[in-house]
């Protein structure tokens, strides 16, 4: 069970639009000394500030609740950004693939002939 510290932290990092999803997995939480990574495994929240990569079996940080309480209203403003650079990630790594594939094609043509 959170602390009446830690949930009121996570409620002050919502209030204040600091929660960004990355995706269903994984969020980006603007804390108040540094910008922390949260992601799901399993079906459990980790973050890796000081006290998610210590301390974690003795209840969730703020920044899990806050991601766990994200809603789209109360996410920073940034959450369209990071939607368009995820796209953004997509397209370029299904053109990787793409040119990964017309080169594969190329070097069996290449064989096929020799
Ligand atoms: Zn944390």
């Amino acid at each position: 069970m959170a602390s009446h510290f830690v949930s009121s932290k996570a409620q002050r990092l919502n209030q204040g639009n600091r929660v960004v999803m990355l995706s269903t997995f994984r969020a980006m939480v603007i804390g108040d000394s540094g910008t922390y990574d949260v992601q799901q495994f399993g079906g459990r929240w980790r973050c890796n500030c000081k006290w998610g990569v210590t301390c974690a079996h003795r209840g969730p940080c703020s920044h899990v609740l806050a991601v766990q309480a994200a809603t789209p209203e109360n996410q920073a403003a940034v959450a369209p950004l990071a939607a368009v650079l995820n796209a953004g990630l997509a397209k370029m790594q299904a053109d990787a693939q793409a040119r990964l594939a017309a080169d594969k094609a190329e070097l069996e043509a290449l064989f096929k002939i020799a």
